[in-house]
Formats: C-alpha cells, structure tokens, sequence
C-alpha cells in the first residue's frame, strides 16, 4: 500500500516515494524529516518574548495634548489616550501591541507544549491544535496592521510613534514572533502517534 505525506506548504496529499518528492501541486520540495522545526519555533518564540519586555518599559508614544508633549510606554500612553477620552484609539493600540501579542504567546507555546509533551490520543484534541495554527497565520498579521495605523495617527498628531529602543523592540518582536508561527510545522502534531 502507498503511503502519504502532505505538504506542508499547501498541505496537498503527495504519494510517499522515500525519495526526494516534489509536491504535486505547488512544486515544493517536502523533506521527510521536520528538521529543526521545533528548535526554530521556540528559539523565535523566545526572542519574540524577550523583545516583548523593552517594547513595553522604554517610551514609544508621544501624547500632544493642548501643546504639551508627554513621552510615555505603551501603557502609559494608552491611560493617557483613555483619559484624554480618546477610547477608540486606546482600545486599538491595547488590543494590538498588548493583547495579540500575548495572545500569539500563549498560542505558540501551548502548540510546541501539545506537540511535544500533550497526549494526543483523542482526534478532537489533534483537530484543535490544529486549528489553532490555521488562525495563527492571518491573526500574526494584526500588529503589523496596527504598527501601520498608528503611524497614520501621527498624522493626526494626537499620538506619535517615538522612534527608539522601544520601536525597534517592538517591530522586531512582531517580526520574530511572526517568524515562531510561521517555523512551526504541524506535522509536528500528527508525528506523535505514528
Ligand atoms: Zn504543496
């Protein structure tokens, strides 16, 4: 009986020869091993985590009220916004520099953590995992749209992005946490049972 292997790109089912295979549909080569998958995934994940800590404690955000320039973090920016009465603009930049990413955190671990160590002997358990890397992919993106909203409020000049550690921490931690879910190789969470 032939065997299979999806691909993990376009996850099309190709006929397992044991030899070098080249998907059916989009062309790409398919290794049989997951490599270094796992390592990658976490080695992102934790510079994405680490990053998150100077991206939070040095000053991004510039608050112009009434001429007044106040310099502040993530946090202390967004209480500002709130107490200016600018709700919307708090919300957004709360939901997206602060709680998508923890949000993506906590997803990325509890993969590697399932992949790993979970018992993954109900079907239902595997179809949630996942599910989870299905939403992770578009959901990565979020930030990136919020980090270009927020330079569109400079416009505005209610809010200013300060360029400097905190910036760079934070466009880096977008990009590194990016990087965790994309490594992830959700042959990882069928492997287990074989
Ligand atoms: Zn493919």
């Amino acid at each position: 009986m032939a065997e299979y292997i999806r691909c993990p790109i376009c996850e099309a089912v190709n006929i397992d020869t044991k030899k070098e295979i080249y998907c059916r549909r989009c062309k790409q080569k398919i290794y049989h091993d997951k490599g270094y998958s796992y390592q990658l995934t976490l080695a992102y994940l934790i510079t994405g985590m680490i990053l998150f800590v100077p991206a939070n404690l040095y000053p991004m955000l510039t608050t112009n009220t009434l001429g007044e320039e106040t310099t502040s973090t993530i946090i202390g920016g967004i209480l500002l916004l709130w107490e200016h009465g600018s709700y919307p603009i708090a919300l957004i930049i709360l939901f997206a520099s602060v709680f998508v990413p923890i949000l993506k955190f906590i997803m990325i671990s509890y993969l590697l953590i399932s992949s790993r160590y979970g018992r993954l002997t109900q079907k239902v358990n595997k179809q949630k995992l996942f599910y989870i890397t299905e939403i992770i992919g578009p959901w990565s993106m979020i930030d990136v749209f919020v980090v270009a909203i927020l330079a569109a409020l400079v416009q505005l000049s209610i809010v200013k992005i300060e360029p400097g550690p905190a910036t760079t921490a934070f466009a880096l931690m977008v990009f590194f946490t990016l990087l965790s879910a994309l490594s992830f190789d959700t042959r990882l969470i069928w492997e287990k049972n074989r």
